[in-house]
C-alpha cells in the first residue's frame, strides 16, 4: 500500500470545502477542489451565517472561539481585505423559567474560555437593549459573537486556496470512483478523472449521495429545509440602530439579525420531513405556507408575531420583501461527522453541520488538516493557542452522548 503521498481531492466548494482546501494548500498538500456547479452553489449561499461561541459543550465553545479568531484574521490574507465577520454579538433571550439553565450555561462557557459571555437580567438587559420587551427577564449575551458575510468566506476562501496553488474545477460533479483494493485511487467527474492519495467529502447535505458513489459508510445526515425571511425596517428603530443589533434568539426559537440597516433577516425552524432527493433547483423552492407572499397564517407572519411579542418595535416594521430557503444537513445529535470513513481508508468525511456549518468552517478545516496529516482518526484537534478539542462528539459511528442543545 506504500506511504500515503500528499495529493488530495476535496469534493464540494462551499465554506467547508474551500477552507479545507486552503488549509491543506497552506500545509503543502497538492489540492484539487472539485465542485459540481459553482463555488457556493449549496447551503453556503443560503445561510443566516450566524457565528456564536455560546455552545452547550466546552469542546464546541473552544472550537467556535477558534473560528471567530480565524474569521477576524482572515481579511489580512485576502486580496480585497474585507472582513468576513460582523461581531454584533448574540443575545439568547430567556423567560424566568429558563434563567437557571442559562446561568449554568454561562458558567460552563466562561470555564471553557469565553470570558466575555454574561447573563444579563432585568434592568441590566433592558438598559443595554432597550428594544427588548418587558416579558423577557434575561438574556445571555456574548459581544464577540455575530454573523458572517458568507460570500466573502467562500469566494475569498476559494481565491486564496487557488493563490496557494490549489486547482479549482467547477462544473465537475463526482459521479464515479476507481479503487486500489479498498483505497480510492480516483474520482470520475463530469469534467474528467482526478487521482489523489486522499479524498475529502465536503458535500454536507449531498453526503448520502456522494458517500454511496464513493463506496463509503452511510451516515445519518438528513437534508432538511429551512427558511429565511427579510423584513423591511420602519417605525422608531433607526437604520443605524438596526445595523448594530446582535443576532437575537427568542425563547421559542425564532431568531433575527440585521441584514443591513434597512432589513431584518428572520428565521424559525419548523417540523420538516427530510428531502433526500433534493435537487439544485429545489434548493430554492418555497412551499405553500412558507412564503412572505402567503396569507397571514403563513409561517413568516407567525414568526413576525412571535418576534413582535419579544421585540415590540419589530411589530411596527413595514412588511416582508423576500423569502429564501436552503438545506440543513441534520444529524441525530446536531453535531457533524469529522473523521475517516470506516469503509474507505483514504476518505475523510466532514459533513452533517445542521445549522452550524458556516461558523464551524475554520474548525472543520483544521480538523480536516489534522486528520489528513495523521493519516488516521485522531482523539483531538490541537488549536493554535495550545488548547485541544476532543473529536469524540464528532466521531463517525459514535453513540450520541453530547447532543448539541442550542440548535436554532
Ligand atoms: C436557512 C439556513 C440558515 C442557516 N443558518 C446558519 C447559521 O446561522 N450559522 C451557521 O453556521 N450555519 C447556518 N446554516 C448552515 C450552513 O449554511 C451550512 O451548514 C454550511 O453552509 C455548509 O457548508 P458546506 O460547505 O459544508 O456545504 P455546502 O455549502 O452545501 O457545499 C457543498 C457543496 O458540495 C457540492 N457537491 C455536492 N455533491 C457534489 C458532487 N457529487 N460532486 C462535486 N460537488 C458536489 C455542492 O454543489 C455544494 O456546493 C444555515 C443553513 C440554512 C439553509
Amino acid at each position: 500500500m506504500g506511504t500515503p503521498g500528499r495529493s488530495v481531492v476535496v469534493v464540494g466548494a462551499g465554506i467547508s470545502g474551500v477552507l479545507t482546501a486552503r488549509a491543506l494548500a497552506l500545509a503543502g498538500w497538492r489540492v484539487t477542489l472539485l465542485e459540481a456547479r459553482h463555488v457556493g452553489a449549496g447551503s453556503s449561499s443560503r445561510t443566516a451565517a450566524g457565528i456564536r461561541q455560546q455552545f452547550s459543550t466546552p469542546a464546541t465553545v473552544r472550537a467556535m472561539r477558534y473560528a471567530v479568531g480565524f474569521y477576524r484574521d482572515f481579511a489580512a490574507e485576502t486580496a480585497g481585505g474585507l472582513l468576513p465577520i460582523a461581531q454584533n454579538g448574540y443575545l439568547f433571550l430567556v423567560h424566568a423559567d429558563g434563567l437557571e439553565e442559562a446561568r449554568a450555561r454561562v458558567v460552563m462557557q466562561r470555564d471553557a474560555g469565553l470570558a466575555e459571555v454574561a447573563l444579563l437580567e432585568g434592568d441590566a438587559l433592558w438598559s443595554r437593549f432597550p428594544w427588548v420587551g418587558r416579558s423577557i427577564v434575561g438574556g445571555t449575551w456574548c459581544p464577540t459573537d455575530g454573523f458572517l458575510f458568507p460570500e466573502r468566506v467562500y469566494m475569498d476562501g476559494a481565491a486564496r486556496a487557488v493563490a496557494l496553488g490549489a486547482q479549482l474545477v467547477q462544473r465537475a460533479e463526482v459521479v464515479g470512483a476507481a479503487y486500489d483494493g479498498a483505497r480510492l485511487r480516483a474520482v470520475q467527474t463530469t469534467a474528467g478523472t482526478f487521482e489523489a492519495d486522499l479524498f475529502i467529502d465536503c458535500t454536507n447535505a449531498w453526503t448520502a449521495r456522494l458517500g454511496a458513489t464513493l463506496g463509503g459508510t452511510p451516515l445519518p445526515v438528513a437534508p432538511t429545509r429551512r427558511y429565511l425571511w427579510f423584513l423591511r425596517r420602519a417605525g422608531q428603530i433607526s437604520a443605524t440602530d438596526l445595523a448594530s443589533w446582535p443576532l437575537v434568539i427568542c425563547p421559542d426559537g425564532v431568531y433575527c439579525r440585521p441584514e443591513n440597516g434597512e432589513s431584518l433577516l428572520v428565521g424559525w425552524a419548523h417540523d420538516a420531513a427530510p428531502e433526500p432527493d433534493f435537487s439544485y433547483e429545489s434548493q430554492d423552492q418555497v412551499e405553500a405556507g412558507f412564503s412572505h407572499r402567503g396569507d397571514l397564517d403563513a409561517r413568516p407572519f407567525q414568526a413576525w408575531m412571535q418576534l413582535a411579542e419579544h421585540l415590540p418595535a419589530v411589530g411596527d416594521f413595514d412588511g416582508f420583501t423576500a423569502t429564501t430557503t436552503g438545506f440543513y444537513a441534520v444529524t441525530p445529535d446536531h453535531n457533524p461527522f469529522l473523521g475517516y470513513d470506516p469503509r474507505v481508508p483514504n476518505l475523510i468525511r466532514l459533513v452533517g453541520f445542521s445549522g452550524h456549518g458556516a461558523m464551524f468552517g475554520p474548525f472543520t478545516a483544521l480538523a480536516g488538516l489534522t486528520l489528513a496529516e495523521a493519516g488516521r482518526d485522531v482523539v483531538a484537534v490541537r488549536l493554535p493557542d495550545g488548547g485541544e478539542v476532543p473529536l469524540d462528539a464528532f466521531a463517525i459511528g459514535r453513540t450520541p452522548r453530547h447532543a448539541e442543545a442550542l440548535v436554532i
